[in-house]
């Protein structure tokens, strides 16, 4: 079980789950992450739905789960993470927030900053209070997979995430759109009601569209705004 680990060990750890975990199913993954970390885990969550809270809570049920809450949110996405709570008691939701309010970011920074800088506006309120969120574990786990970018094409199972100096877990890397969307039937998964309207990939509001159909999913996300990635899984 969990022991304090230094980042050099955390780091070695990493290293050689990495190799020994590659071919690991999404299953053995979580069990090998909740057998390591245990409580020093957290489950990163955008609340687009519930796939990977309800797969790890399965395996362990009382998980933290981290949200960033940006204050840009749809009312919807706030709504999934609200019932989250609800369907799964034992989660602790928490909201990663940024240092400042949006307000106090237009003060500074001037309104919509998102439009004219969507690289700083994403560094102040995802990336750094990310960061801080991570900084209090030993192990995150992420919903990536290979088929949502080009970027993500090689993500492994596990690895060392040397930005925030932690270990990550990934354990639906390897899921197909067919094998995910599966799954929320099979097993009735909560889902953002805004997929059903045609949002595809839902970040925050400013920075979501609508996805025309047959379209890339990601391409709904900074439209125009020559951007791509938030820069949580750089
Ligand atoms: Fe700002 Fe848009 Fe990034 Fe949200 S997704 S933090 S609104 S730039």
């Amino acid at each position: 079980m969990t022991a304090t680990r230094t980042a050099e060990e955390l780091q070695a750890l990493a290293e050689r789950a990495s190799g020994e975990l590659a071919e690991a199913t999404t299953d053995e993954a979580i069990r090998w992450a909740v057998e390591q970390f245990g409580d020093d885990l957290i489950v990163a969550s955008n609340m687009q739905d519930a796939v990977l809270v309800d797969i790890v809570t399965k395996v362990k049920s009382d998980i933290d789960v981290l949200f960033l809450e940006t204050g840009y949110h749809f009312a919807e996405t706030l709504g999934v993470r609200d019932a989250v709570a609800t369907i799964y008691p034992d989660v602790r939701i928490v909201n990663a927030q940024a240092e400042q309010s949006v307000a106090e970011q237009d003060a500074e920074y001037g309104p919509k900053l998102h439009d004219r800088d969507p690289n700083q506006c994403c560094h102040l309120r995802k990336v750094v209070p990310l960061q801080n969120t991570l900084a209090g574990y030993s192990c995150w786990i992420t919903g990536v997979r290979r088929v949502d970018a080009p970027t993500r094409a090689n993500t492994p199972i596990v690895t060392w995430d040397d930005r925030n100096g932690l270990v990550k877990v990934n354990p639906i890397a390897a899921w197909t759109d067919d094998e995910f969307n599966g799954y929320i039937d099979e097993h009735g998964i909560l889902q953002n009601p805004l997929v059903h309207e045609g949002y595809l990939s839902i970040g925050c509001a400013p920075c979501t569209a609508k996805v025309a159909p047959g379209a890339d999913p990601r391409s709904g996300r900074w439209a125009g705004k020559s951007k791509t990635e938030c820069g949580l899984h750089a």
